[in-house]
């Protein structure tokens, strides 16, 4: 599976749940706004666990925690992504997965083989901006069909976007809306210029709470649930 880092206990990343984190090494893109740059690029002074060394520290810990949140780098773009999962599975624990979107095909064989039971989607920017934040060529159609998969199949998902001024704009919000319809849970997440893997980002100043609230408001008409992350 490639996990790269492991945080024991998170009392925030599964909602209701204590949970354990594993990051995975590697993504299929390369956002701009990126806080992770070793993670994405594999960096080998990361540490590596096995497999049997997660799952053991997972058994290990199963009376303290109730579930796993399994986070990137992209998750979906793992080898043996299923089996592990299923390994999870078979420790009792709830499976949390932070995804990029733009694996569907991944996504639905774990859905339907009922390997998860909470998605976060990171949907970007409007389809117009994705490839030049992301610099990918990737489909946004692949995070339509992520999303219908997500409805279709009743798993309980939420929607994030990071607000990167000038990614995203109310209009940018607008084709967001017309792309996915209605959802259940969506995040606004604020910009935060640190450490950020383009390095021109570290001038562009986060969004004012104002402007951020006024998103919210706009992000209600499609979402019956918003909040903002990080003010
Ligand atoms: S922000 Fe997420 S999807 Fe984008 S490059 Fe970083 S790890 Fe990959």
């Amino acid at each position: 599976m490639n996990i790269r880092g492991i945080q024991k206990t998170s009392l925030i990343d599964y909602p209701g749940a204590i949970s354990t984190v594993l990051f995975t090494g590697g993504c299929n893109l390369r956002c701009s706004y990126c806080h992770n740059p070793s993670l994405v690029y594999n960096d080998c002074n990361l540490h590596y666990y096995s497999n049997e060394e997660v799952i053991d520290l997972l058994r290990s810990r199963k009376h303290l925690i109730g579930a796993v949140v399994l986070t990137g780098g992209e998750p979906t773009i793992a080898k043996g992504i299923l089996q592990f999962l299923e390994n999870i599975k078979s420790l009792g624990m709830k499976i949390k997965l932070d995804t990029n979107g733009f694996q569907p095909d991944i996504l639905k064989k774990i859905i339907i083989e009922n390997l998860v039971d909470y998605v976060a989607i990171d949907i970007k920017t409007s389809p117009q901006k994705y490839s030049l934040l992301t610099k990918t060529k990737l489909s946004f159609n692949c995070i339509k069909e992520s999303i219908s998969l997500l409805k279709d199949h009743d798993i309980q998902f939420e929607v994030r976007t990071t607000c990167v001024p000038e990614f995203v704009t109310l209009q940018d919000l607008q084709s967001i809306k017309e792309q996915i319809g209605q959802v259940s849970h969506y995040y606004l997440q604020q910009f935060n210029n640190d450490n950020t893997m383009d390095e021109a980002l570290h001038r562009v100043k986060p969004y004012p709470q104002e402007i951020l609230l006024l998103f919210r408001q706009f992000v209600q008409t499609f979402a019956t649930y918003c909040d903002i992350r990080g003010l």
